[in-house]
């Protein structure tokens, strides 16, 4: 309730006040939409807010903020994106060494790695499709690694 506290981000950096978000497919800028707007016959999907795109590119938000899961996207780009998780999250999902953010946070650092891109940059939620499919091979070699106990070829910190 940004409005009450005045506080403009909360205790995970995440932005509780709209702001500037580009669309990933056209570059256009984006604005807040409602449930409604995105998904209008889903009831149950009414109170989440969305940035949206006039090139019907949307993304959703970390809950109870109006900071971005990632870049707006288009149905390619999100389906893309979601097969990424598929694979990419039972890499980390497992661990019983480590939290689940430790466990995450070390397996993006893998994935970064073998995309030759920097940490900082490695999100799912902001690859553009080319990139989304370029991650999803190195998760399925990973999973394959992992099923046959290479563990040179994945970290034994993502192995578990
Ligand atoms: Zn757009």
């Amino acid at each position: 309730m940004p409005a009450r506290t005045g506080r403009r981000v909360d205790h995970n950096g995440h932005s509780l006040i709209e702001i500037e978000v580009r669309c990933g497919e056209c570059g256009a800028p984006t604005g807040l939409v409602d449930g409604a707007t995105i998904h209008p016959r889903r009831a149950d999907l009414a109170h989440l807010r969305f940035y949206a795109c006039g090139c019907g590119a949307y993304v959703g938000v970390h809950a109870g903020t109006l900071q971005p899961l990632g870049t707006p996207a288009g149905p390619a780009t999100r389906a893309a994106r979601t097969a990424v998780h598929r694979v990419f999250d039972p890499l980390w999902r497992d661990r019983a060494d480590a939290s689940r953010a430790v466990a995450r946070r070390d397996a993006y650092r893998w994935l970064a790695d073998r995309l030759g891109i920097r940490f900082e940059d490695c999100h799912i939620g902001m690859m553009d499709r080319p990139m989304a499919e370029r991650a999803r091979a190195a998760c399925m070699r990973g999973q394959a690694a992992r099923s046959m106990r290479r563990i040179d070829a994945t970290p034994a910190n993502v192995i578990g």
